[in-house]
């Protein structure tokens, strides 16, 4: 699929914006919620196109049915609120400093309601409301909502696809710099610049994980000097155009072990066995036990120590998870990774990484890098 942002993904509008806000309001009602608040943060991005800094200052999305959206906003930030495209479908509530912020936003809050609170909000803000509103009770919007912000529509998809596109061919570069002699700082860094040059606004993470580093999956980057003969697990990522990449591959500096073949070639096969797994109505959790069934069958089992995905959209990491005990059913639009490892303490680790959609049919992958182990020098 060719991605041209411009032409297919177009820009967000008002009425995208208040589509989305009526229908978490729908959504909550459905739950039988009074309500749902929204803290800075990707659901406030997703629902608003407002990115304000996160500052111990109250800012607050109050959504209910049958209620004109109200956010509860810094007046000193309400100029930059209002210059949102979302703007346009909301009506801002300003408050001052030294007034008490949640007294201006308990009028707009049912006083016996119970409310879904946007995962990331502050506790000292949660707390403010509470005391404001003792009657009030709240659930984490994600155990409410699951479903907000996990399909996407085809623009998103189309954003997607062009930041995994991005990531690919950061991918194709790095494989032409030098490892050996290098520190996993630099190329860290030049991944980052990788991702920059090829239209990625922030970079989230730029792992490189060579030989004893790659067998701890939350390794970033150290001074450790690669050498000739040790594995590299990189996994780098970053938002374009306001959505998230995230691609992992492993490469070999010189030729591989006969082992450390077996070992990616492995981690390939439980890779391709999850990816061949997606299908509308199948379970998460299914996608997981997929890649974990090929590992543990060649003897690896204890080895990959953590989920096999992420869902992924305005944030590189987001729900849905991959996982045991992860029961939601996939539906068409869902977008997640699918990264199952495995870790050898002490020696190395393979990881590979592709963000894959729900199509009607089956999944389509956004990552389309070799997934082969490519030897760099
Ligand atoms: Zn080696
Ligand atoms: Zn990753
Ligand atoms: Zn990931």
């Amino acid at each position: 699929m060719d991605i041209d942002i411009e032409s297919d993904a177009g820009d967000f509008g008002v009425e995208d914006y208040a589509a989305r806000m009526e229908a978490a309001a729908r959504a909550a009602a459905d739950a039988g919620l009074a309500g749902v608040l929204i803290a800075p943060g990707p659901d406030l991005v997703h629902l608003t196109g407002y990115r304000p800094a996160d500052t111990e200052r109250l800012t607050v999305l109050v959504l209910a049915a049958g209620q004109e959206p109200v956010l509860v906003v810094p007046a000193l930030e309400a100029p930059d609120a209002a210059e949102a495209v979302g703007a346009g479908a909301l009506t801002l509530r300003e408050w001052t400093d030294g007034k008490n912020p949640y007294a201006a936003a308990a009028p707009l809050l049912d006083a016996g309601g119970r409310f879904a609170v946007s995962d990331n909000t502050w506790a000292l803000h949660l707390l403010g409301l509470q005391r404001e509103l003792p009657a009030t009770g709240y659930v984490p919007l994600t155990d409410a909502l699951p479903l907000l912000r996990a399909v996407k529509d085809t623009r998103e998809l189309a954003r997607l696809a062009a930041a995994g596109a991005a990531a690919d061919a950061a991918y194709g570069e790095i494989l032409r710099v030098r490892f050996a002699g290098r520190r996993e700082t630099d190329v860290a860094a030049d991944l980052a610049d990788l991702l920059r040059a090829h239209g990625h606004s922030q970079v989230d993470f730029t792992v490189v994980g060579s030989g004893p580093n790659g067998a701890n999956p939350h390794h970033e980057a150290g001074d450790r000097v690669i050498g000739h003969g040790d594995m590299v697990v990189l996994d780098f990522g970053g938002l374009a155009h306001g959505y998230g990449s995230d691609i992992s591959r492993t490469v070999h500096v010189g030729e591989p072990t006969a082992e450390e073949q077996l070992v990616h070639d492995l981690v390939r096969r439980a890779q391709q066995a999850a990816f061949e797994a997606v299908r509308p109505g199948i379970a998460c959790q299914e996608v997981d036990r997929a890649a974990r069934e090929v590992i543990a069958e060649a003897g690896y089992g204890e080895r990959f120590i953590h989920r096999t995905g992420h869902g992924i959209g305005v944030t590189t990491h987001e729900p849905p998870y991959m996982v045991e005990g992860e029961e939601q059913p996939l539906l068409p639009g869902m977008c997640f990774s699918i990264e199952p490892g495995i870790y050898l303490p002490g020696r190395f680790g393979v990881r590979i990484e592709d963000i894959v959609t729900v199509t009607e049919d089956g999944g389509r992958r956004f990552n389309h890098a070799p997934r082969e182990l490519a030897l760099v020098e």
